[in-house]
């Protein structure tokens, strides 16, 4: 099953600049949620920010830890929870819970996960046909992402998932997954592309000395990566351009 997507009504990149763009790319760094699959498609983010809330309290009664004021924005996302939790309970046993709670989550999600549209094409052309390696790099469970992918068939084209750890500071934008991704493959940074779908992806790959072309399939994710800095040369609104344009330069 796959997701229709919306075209943008800002600029974004034309045929030519993923032409000039693509050639050099000899590693892909992917971030999972968003441009591989929607990994929250039927097990959502906000049911799971909700239970998890109750979780963080159960957590606080055992611990003797106060529960801080939350942003109003992670009420709606389980990650953005998480990581106010912890700079809350820096170093205690029950971040290191939650995290690993919020990754039993990721897995039963990773069993709905709706695959991204024109994904499974254009990583078969790239990673297969072409030969260019790839890895994950995501904010989600490496284990969660390694399941979608096998699941979906994928797992033979990224012999490296890089996910979360328990320390969660080093979530992007910290380039800490990209750096390890980018070892995994013996990648010189400056000849790998990050592909993601959040303008923490960017300021990840940004830091990492890696290329960053954004994966908008909506405007408003478009006007999101224009405002982080992401030129419109930089952003599709379909994967299905990037497959064109590598398949006008074979
Ligand atoms: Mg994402």
């Amino acid at each position: 099953m796959t997701r229709d997507t919306t075209p943008a009504a800002l600029p974004t990149a034309s045929v030519e600049d993923l032409q000039k763009l693509l050639p050099s790319v000899r590693h892909v760094l992917w971030d999972l949620d968003g441009p591989i699959c929607r990994l929250f498609a039927v097990h959502s983010a906000p049911g799971i920010a909700k239970e998890l809330l109750h979780v963080i309290h159960k957590a606080a009664r055992v611990g003797n830890l106060e529960v801080p004021v939350l942003p109003k924005r992670s009420l709606d996302d389980p990650h953005a929870m998480l990581v106010a939790i912890s700079h809350s309970w820096p170093g205690t046993e029950q971040v290191v819970e939650l995290e690993q709670w919020l990754t039993a989550q990721e897995l039963i999600a990773a069993d709905s996960a709706l695959m991204t549209s024109h994904v499974e094409p254009l990583i078969h052309r790239w990673g297969g046909s072409l030969g260019v390696p790839f890895a994950v790099s995501t904010n989600n469970s490496g284990q969660a992402a390694a399941k979608f992918l096998a699941t979906a068939e994928l797992d033979a084209f990224f012999p490296y998932v890089c996910g979360r750890t328990s320390d969660l500071s080093l979530m992007k934008p910290h380039p800490h997954t990209l750096l390890v991704a980018l070892a995994a493959l013996r990648a010189d940074p400056s000849l790998a592309l990050m592909i993601g779908d959040a303008p923490t992806d960017y300021r990840a790959a940004k830091r990492a000395g890696v290329a960053f072309l954004g994966y908008a399939d909506t405007s408003d994710k478009v006007a999101k990566f224009r405002r982080a800095g992401v030129r419109s040369s930089r952003i599709v609104t379909s994967l299905k351009e990037i497959w064109a344009a590598l398949d006008s330069q074979e």
